[in-house]
């Protein structure tokens, strides 16, 4: 079984870390993406017929695919996004993780379940059962070029809908890997690509898709949004952060500046969750940043380092100019600095006495710094974290308030005591508000983001109340109205009295 035959103008993607041409792709117009989506609805109905076990076997036979091609895709990865072998190995096996948990739970989340109907309608049996949408759309970025779209297909694939991937135009050879190696394991293309730039996404959100799973930019989110607004297409939207970490004056210290530097400069900064702002405890305050400050110096973004290059060559100026804004507002860089900006790799950077309306504060930097700032206590921490357009993700270092604390950040997801963790956990929903975006990947919710509820009522038996009918007499009327009063008026009354 093939896929739709591809149309002619390509592009290339480049090696960030040389600029080396790793492949060339098809720009998918408007026309392809129609014809993948027709076929993908055929797809979509093969695979729905298949039932929560059949394709939960397909799934398992993807999986151990991927895992036996795994050095493949590490390759592939390493080249097209730049990141460490080990970098992509993490990201891989996490995202493979998720397709097994995925595939595994798929049934038991979504399947047709009874629900109590309740007193007045105790006559009638009441189910429901989440549904797939039929064709999927997902429209992926480059940073975390497999596990942050797998997020979106794995989970759409498990509940029973055929996928559409628009990956990254700067990563879309391992858009191409993740369909091609679906098609080898499973035999038909349930899963297709489309490559191209922002032009191709546009055409996948205009194409009558089911929903549209989108991970990006803001700015770029907005514009997905007009677009299937126009269709009423359903969108998720997972968008930029600015993720805070806040160290209470009891953590680990020695954990707490492990876990900020590797949040801040892992994957070269380029992380939607990445850790960018730091708020201390002043109490800890200067130890806390004497151990970030030892562990910062002993990193190094070059070819072999733990930091790859920064992947997309625009996002260095805004690095540059973040770095810039907060030291010409009064910040001082005691790590790196200005001089850490070269021409493909930034080296880490920790700047402290940032003022609250530096850009390094306010906007996504995307790149290996990150702020530190002390606060009194933690209220002037959590108002500080919370201070911000974004909330996606975020990390409490502390111990006997870390709890307490976590539970007044406004964010999507929090982990205490270690960095990120949330995202390595499949039953747990991952995703933002404000401008991190809505709706959720992950965990049931996940599943669930990807189908529409169906209910069903069965009637059992006669009301002994029949309401819904003309031939209903003043009588029933009073009757109702007793037993609304019986069942739900009393206690007011006694209020009262
Ligand atoms: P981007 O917004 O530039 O592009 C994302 C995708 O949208 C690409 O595939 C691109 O081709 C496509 N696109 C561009 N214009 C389009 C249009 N008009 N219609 C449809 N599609 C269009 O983002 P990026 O630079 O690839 O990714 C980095 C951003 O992604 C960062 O802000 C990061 O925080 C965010 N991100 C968020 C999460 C999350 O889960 N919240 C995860 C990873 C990355």
């Amino acid at each position: 079984m093939t896929t739709v035959a591809p149309t002619t103008a390509t592009f290339d993607s480049l090696d960030p870390a040389t600029g080396e041409v790793v492949g060339t792709h098809p720009i998918h117009d408007a026309d392809h993406v129609n014809a993948v989506v027709e076929r993908a609805r055929i797809e979509a109905s093969w695979w729905e017929s298949l039932g929560f076990k059949g394709r939960k076997e397909r799934l398992v036979r993807w999986q151990k695919y991927v895992v036996q091609h795994l050095d493949e895709l590490v390759e592939l990865v390493q080249r097209e996004n730049g990141k460490p072998a080990g970098d992509a190995a993490l990201e891989i096996t996490l995202a493979i993780d998720h397709l097994h948990w995925a595939a595994g739970h798929a049934e038991k989340v979504l399947k047709r379940r009874s629900v109590a109907p309740g007193l007045i309608m105790a006559n009638q049996a009441a189910s429901v059962a989440y549904r797939p949408l039929g064709v999927v759309a997902v429209i992926g970025p480059w940073n975390y070029p497999v596990f942050t779209p797998m997020g979106s297909i794995a989970y759409a694939l498990a509940a029973g809908n055929a996928v559409v991937f628009k990956p990254s135009e700067h990563t879309p050879g391992i858009g191409e890997w993740l369909a091609r190696s679906f098609l080898e394991a499973i035999g038909r293309p349930v899963l297709q690509v489309v490559t191209g730039f922002g032009e191709t996404g546009g055409a996948l959100c205009a194409a009558g898709v089911g929903k549209v799973a989108f991970t990006g930019s803001p700015g770029t989110a907005r514009r997905v949004m007009a677009a299937c607004a126009e269709t009423l297409t359903p969108v998720l939207m997972e968008a930029g952060g600015k993720d805070a970490m806040i160290v209470d004056e009891d953590a680990d210290l020695d954990a707490a500046a492990e876990a900020a530097i590797w949040g801040a400069a892992a994957n070269a900064g380029q992380t939607c969750a990445g850790v960018e702002r730091v708020y201390v405890h002043e109490r800890v305050y200067d130890d806390f940043l004497r151990q970030l400050t030892d562990q910062a110096k002993g990193l190094a973004a070059e070819p072999g380092g733990q930091l790859g290059p920064i992947t997309m060559p625009s996002q260095i100026d805004i690095i540059r100019r973040h770095i810039d804004d907060a030291i010409a507002r009064g910040g001082r860089a005691v790590v790196g600095g200005p001089e850490s900006v070269g021409e493909r790799y930034v080296q880490p950077t920790v700047l402290v006495d940032v003022p609250d309306d530096s850009t390094a504060i306010t906007e996504e930097t995307f790149g290996p710094t990150v702020t530190v700032t002390k606060v009194r206590d933690m209220d002037e921490a959590v108002a500080k974290a919370n201070s911000t357009t974004y909330a996606l993700g975020s990390t409490v270092f502390g111990k006997a308030r870390a709890q307490e604390i976590a539970e007044r950040l406004r964010a999507g997801m929090t982990s205490i005591n270690a960095v990120i963790a949330f995202a390595g956990v499949p039953s747990l929903p991952f995703g933002g508000i404000g401008e991190s975006g809505f709706g959720r990947i992950h965990g049931p919710d996940g599943l669930k983001e990807f189908t529409y509820a169906h209910a069903i009522t069965r009637q059992r038996f006669k009301p002994a109340l029949a309401m819904t009918t003309f031939g209903r007499t003043e009588k029933d009327e009073q009757r109702a109205g007793k037993l609304v009063n019986a069942l739900y008026g009393r206690g007011n009354k006694k209020k009262k009295a």
